[in-house]
């Protein structure tokens, strides 16, 4: 079975669409998401229709809990936070709920799924480097686990986090660990405008690593939801 591994959709409908295109084109049957699928972008809501829609198994990401939780949190700057009210207004009391349900980590077919770092999931570590890529790979305990948080597309290995080129199809060595990010969908902070994603083949031992062009969308921001909706 081949999984698409989806990160930090970041509410852009028109990237996750041509995402779920390119993935089935390839032949995959499954989703799995890490999380951020919400804030910055134009359509939260469709999008978590259509994640829910393709039954994803899913992570929460730290934009996902600040829209659905209580946003004040001293790490975050006014104006984040009024960028999490909007979005949290903008989404269905059912659509928050549900994002509150999601865990922080999540075990699947012999592979692990976090937003942030295995080291500490819920204070959203960053991972850039080696190092930090190590404090979790001592944590992980199946050889594959897929993180998200800084979109940008990164494959570390082994107990020191060794960093290897994110790009192509890359086999992985049996008895390694590795920790990868497929990049970000909805909101690239590499010079590639493009949606990214990875694909993973766990019985091929197989990891590709895609990218895939997308329209803007055109259309107005969604109404928000009426009072009613809105009800706890
Ligand atoms: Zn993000």
């Amino acid at each position: 079975m081949k999984y698409a591994i989806l990160a930090d959709i970041h509410a852009n409908l028109s990237a996750l669409e041509a995402v779920v295109l390119d993935s089935r084109n390839e032949g995959c049957t499954r989703f799995a998401m890490l999380g951020d699928y919400v804030n910055y972008g134009r359509e939260p809501r469709a999008c978590l229709d259509l994640v829910r829609e393709l039954e994803a198994v899913c992570v929460l990401g730290n934009h996902d809990q600040a829209c659905s939780h209580d946003p004040a949190d001293a790490r975050y700057l006014p104006s984040a936070e009024r960028m999490f009210k909007s979005t949290a207004r903008r989404l269905l009391a059912e659509q928050r709920a549900w994002l509150q349900q999601l865990p922080l980590t999540r075990y699947l077919d012999g592979f692990t799924l976090v937003h942030a770092s295995l080291a500490d999931p819920a204070g959203w570590p960053y991972i850039f480097a080696p190092a930090e890529a190590a404090a979790s790979i001592a944590l992980q305990d199946t050889p594959v686990c897929f993180f998200g948080h800084t979109h940008l597309p990164q494959i570390f290995t082994g107990r020191n986090g060794l960093a290897r080129p994110a790009e192509g199809r890359i086999g992985l060595v049996e008895g390694q660990k590795y920790l990868i990010n497929p990049g970000s969908v909805g909101l690239s902070r590499d010079p590639d405008p493009r949606a990214a994603y990875c694909i993973y083949d766990p019985a091929a031992g197989l990891v590709e690593f895609r990218r895939v062009r997308f329209q803007p969308t055109p259309q107005p921001t969604a109404p928000p939801p009426t009072l009613a909706e809105c009800a706890a």
